[in-house]
């Protein structure tokens, strides 16, 4: 339960505070039409009163809230805040006849950011197991270490959200270090760990009282009923896996394009490639990492084939992967339900749409 009430007009309190601690804030702004995180110094620059219309290939914004997170995710999760889509990785240089290698230093400093989502903080979970477990990713731990995450919970899902079918949403429960719940009046704040309680501490709060939280608690319930897409919550891993041959992967792949956009937007895909550029002296060389699809064909070539030469493949691998192989590596699916590979798909493909259409016997029995 959030104890504490932030009231609305000292809700520029918060920026000030995450500033006077050294941090640089990102918020959600509008560019391009899309609520996106950029960077904010003060309140007034977060974007108001706006809320979404989210559909299969299609996003909006209208205004007329009294609200700042009246809406569902934009197009940016977190993943490019720590893993980057393009970083070199080391370089190497030619010095005295030899060659020197050297390891540039990813920029880091103190960084808040502030409406980050359950789900997002969901993918962001799983993106720690990928780049953290085991032998840690320097670059991603860097940047990971010094993020201070301001979640809100969500009241106001988009038609194409379905968290509360993956279990991932629309509360926040984890990952954070403070969490926001969104009132007409105000705002419920509680930290989820020692730095958040020193930013509640320096906040011009009071008593939030039980009638608030039970309001906040009934409008992310509100939420998790709204949704109307799901995906089933069983393991599909085998569903999938029987279901190589079915007719439905031509079918998709009628309509996909394969353009990789789902796998850009989503916040748990973590394949990349590798190239070595140099100067054009020849004498500096970087090893560069970026942000790769399973959409790509040079993403499955080995040795001389693509393997993934259809695009009917190459779905068929996204979604045997994300929502079948993830169970194997992380022991659950890879999909948080934030509806992102849906609203940005330029086809309108719909993952859910698919998972029930291959439920179906071929044919169409
Ligand atoms: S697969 Fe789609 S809905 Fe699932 S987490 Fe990725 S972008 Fe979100
Ligand atoms: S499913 Fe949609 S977003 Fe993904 S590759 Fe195909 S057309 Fe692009």
């Amino acid at each position: 339960m959030a104890d504490r009430f932030l009231p609305r007009d000292r809700f520029p309190a918060l920026v000030e505070a995450l500033r006077d601690a050294g941090y640089r804030c990102l918020g959600p702004r509008v560019r391009e039409g899309a609520i996106v995180m950029e960077e904010v110094e003060r309140a007034a620059d977060l974007c108001f009163g706006l809320r979404d219309r989210q559909a299969p290939g299609s996003y909006r914004l209208e205004e007329g809230t009294g609200r700042h997170f009246a809406w569902a995710n934009g197009p940016t999760a977190l993943k490019p805040l720590t893993f980057v889509p393009r970083e070199t990785l080391w370089r190497a240089r030619r010095e005295g006849g030899g060659l020197r290698f050297e390891a540039p230093e990813p920029e880091v400093g103190p960084l808040a950011v502030i409406g980050a989502r359950a789900c997002d903080l969901a993918g962001l979970a799983l993106q720690d197991r990928h780049f953290l477990e085991g032998e840690p990713d320097p670059f991603y731990k860097a940047r990971r270490e010094r993020l201070f995450l301001v979640a809100v919970n969500c009241t106001h899902p988009a038609d194409t959200c379905f968290c509360a079918s993956t279990g991932d949403g629309p509360r926040a429960e984890h990952s954070f270090d403070l969490v926001l719940s969104e009132l007409d009046e105000g705002f419920l704040v509680a930290a989820g760990g020692p730095a958040g309680a020193d930013i509640l501490a320096a906040l011009p709060t009071e008593e939030a009282g039980e009638e608030r939280n039970r309001r906040a608690d009934a409008e992310i319930e509100a939420a998790a009923q709204a949704q109307k897409r799901s995906l089933p919550s069983r393991n599909l891993r085998d569903f999938l896996f029987g279901r190589q041959e079915h007719p439905r992967w031509e079918e998709v792949a009628e309509r996909c394009l394969s353009c990789g956009n789902c796998t850009n937007v989503c916040p748990t895909c973590f394949c990349h490639s590798q190239e070595t550029v140099p100067d054009l002296e020849g004498e500096v060389s970087d090893q560069v990492r970026q942000w790769d699809s399973c959409f790509t064909s040079g993403h499955s070539y080995i040795h001389g084939i693509v393997v993934r030469a259809t695009t009917a493949n190459r779905y068929r691998q996204w979604l045997t992967h994300k929502l079948g192989g993830w169970h194997d590596q992380f022991g659950r699916s890879g999909c948080v339900g934030c509806g992102r590979c849906i609203t940005w798909c330029p086809t309108g493909i719909d993952l859910t749409e698919e998972v029930a259409a291959l439920g179906e016997e071929p044919g169409g029995a």
